[in-house]
């Protein structure tokens, strides 16, 4: 089976529905051969980032909280660099949402980090409404799904855009059926001209693969072949595929193949590694 010389996108049991602690993860890589490693669990998200029941129907409370973060996430990571640190490269990372306006906050988080990965899994639109990237975008909102994904690697916190296409998950035209529009172009126009002005990596995304398994679907939701399509059309753009790892053994599965495979046949420009200067 497959596996990637470097992975940037990796989480750990930290976030509730993922198995395994990084040392499980750590090991798995250096059984594989790998080179680099970057851990991103699912970053805190602060329960006055939006109401109750948004926080509820985000499944926000699974994410680690801010005194894990500090005092369990941060200290595993140290211990795994120190142990294994001949044997593999190790980045401190996270993955995390964009909440517009607290800047501040992820500010506080990067100085503690090698680099955070942008995951839009739902978004402040322009009315203040958190929107679920899952099952909440269609054509009326998806230009506010771009926006938000523009906003966010505008502050040049975010070194990738992680499944920038996710918006295809539950995505509904018009006619309420899935179908990549015309708006879907003209967001994925924007996201990609912007990854490529702010200087962000895009995803795509392995993990993409088996949560279109989980929701039934033969084809893959995500990965969008359309998306990548036009994302094939721009040479500066730089891409890497995350495994977006939640078990120790995604790092080593063929769904990673059939990414590998995709990628191939949109002639993607993969970069291999992430350039951290
Ligand atoms: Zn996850
Ligand atoms: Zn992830």
């Amino acid at each position: 089976m497959g596996h990637l010389k470097n992975n940037y996108h990796t989480h750990n049991r930290l976030c509730n529905h993922a198995t395994g602690d990084v040392d499980d993860y750590v090991k798995k890589a250096i059984a594989l051969g790998m080179e680099e490693l970057g851990l991103s669990d699912h970053g805190p998200v602060l329960t006055r980032f939006m109401s109750k029941e948004m926080f509820l129907e985000t499944l926000s409370y699974r994410n680690m909280s801010l005194d894990t973060f500090y005092n369990v996430y941060l200290p595993e990571i140290e211990q795994v660099k120190e142990q294994y640190n001949e044997q593999i490269k190790i980045y401190k990372g996270l993955e995390i949402e964009y909440i517009q306006g607290e800047e501040e906050f992820y500010k506080e988080l990067l100085s503690r980090l090698d680099y955070m990965n942008l995951g839009l899994h739902f978004f402040k639109d322009s009315n203040g409404n958190i929107i679920n990237s899952y099952w909440n975008i269609n054509h009326e909102n998806v230009i506010e799904y771009a926006l938000a994904a523009i906003k966010g690697m505008s502050t040049g916190l975010f070194k990738v855009l992680v499944h920038p296409d996710l918006f295809m998950f539950g995505y509904k035209n018009k006619d309420g059926k899935r179908e990549f529009d015309n708006e879907c172009v003209k967001a994925s126009r924007m996201i990609i001209e912007a990854a490529i002005k702010y200087d962000c990596y895009v995803e795509v995304n392995v993990n993409g693969l088996k949560n279109s398994k989980k929701y039934n679907s033969d084809a893959w939701l995500y990965p969008s072949y359309e998306f990548w399509k036009l994302a094939s059309e721009y040479k500066d753009l730089k891409i890497i595929i995350g495994v977006d790892a939640h078990n120790p053994d995604d790092l080593d599965c063929s769904d990673i193949d059939q990414v590998l495979d995709f990628c191939k046949r949109l002639n993607l420009n993969i970069s291999e590694k992430i350039d951290f200067k």
